[in-house]
């Protein structure tokens, strides 16, 4: 995508958080273009999950600013971010266990139509016979449609605790889908994939972009993240230290340093 045609996504300028005197970010700066891929990279503790729940509103900034759209999101909640079109997965897989596969995908439909009331919907409408509501068979349908594209449509009636690992991720995956974002904030989602799962990972995260959705990922598997970013921001110890395409991050030498202080190679 020619950089100078691209309008203003999202944009976060000065992002900073705290933890006691302990900086977990500092000063961060990012920019992300529409449908692109995005990765955020760096060593275990460098921020990045910090700076995921900044862009969500998880937590707040203890200064910075996040535009979305070029609009101001300050102390927006997840939820009303999520009705803007900003979802996101968790590093620490966050589904309702006890709940099918399926209607771990209609609550982020319900979370898409009905951002502040869904505690109380979710309770009065997923426990209703099946097919007593026309909504909710269209909820049924979108669902399947959903499950079908991360490719668990057959294990639509397994509980989602039952799932392997892998599997898990790419329900997270379907949830945040379901409520059809327009950004989509992926934390490490081929964590406790195997390499095949990993493969048709990537090959679904091109197919989300495709769809026009805006994808930040952060991720461990640099054999995906280098194949599949248009743009990467590296973190170290809460600073940005590089940004650049894959080929400009691997080459910097700031980010080499950081990684072979970890695992060695890049
Ligand atoms: P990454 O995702 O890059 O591994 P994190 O953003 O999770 O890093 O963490 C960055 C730093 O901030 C780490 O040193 C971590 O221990 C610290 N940290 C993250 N979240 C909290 C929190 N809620 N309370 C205290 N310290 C935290
Ligand atoms: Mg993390």
């Amino acid at each position: 995508m020619p950089e100078s045609t691209a309008s203003p996504f999202l944009r976060a300028a000065g992002l900073t958080k705290r933890f006691g005197g302990f900086h977990a970010l500092r000063d961060v700066d990012i920019e992300v273009r529409e449908r692109a891929i995005h990765a955020v990279i760096g060593p275990n503790g460098a921020g990045k999950t910090t700076l995921f729940n900044l862009l969500s509103g998880v937590m707040a900034p203890d200064s910075g600013e996040i535009a979305f759209l070029d609009r101001p999101l300050g102390r927006l909640r997840p939820h009303r971010r999520a009705a803007l079109g900003i979802a996101r997965t968790f590093q620490n897989i966050r589904l309702f266990g006890h709940m099918t596969v399926l209607e771990n995908v209609m609550l982020g439909e319900h979370w898409r139509i009905y951002p502040s009331l869904w505690r109380s919907f979710v309770k009065a409408s997923l426990h209703r016979p099946l097919g007593e509501a026309r909504e909710e068979t269209e909820m049924r349908r979108r669902a399947l449609e959903t499950l079908e594209f991360v490719g668990l449509a057959d294990r639509r009636h397994v509980m989602a605790t039952d799932l392997p690992y892998g599997e898990q991720r790419l329900l997270e995956l379907g949830r945040a889908l379901a409520m059809e974002p327009r950004l989509l904030l992926l934390d490490e989602p081929a964590a406790g994939m195997n390499i095949r799962e990993t493969e048709d990972l990537d090959a679904l995260i091109c197919k989300v972009r495709d769809r026009g959705v805006t994808v930040v990922l952060v991720e461990h598997d640099m054999n995906l993240v280098m194949g599949i970013s248009d743009r990467i921001t590296v973190l170290n110890f809460g600073d940005k230290i590089a940004e650049g395409s894959p080929s400009e991050v691997q080459l910097n030498p700031a980010v080499i340093e950081a990684y072979l202080g970890e695992e060695g190679t890049l």
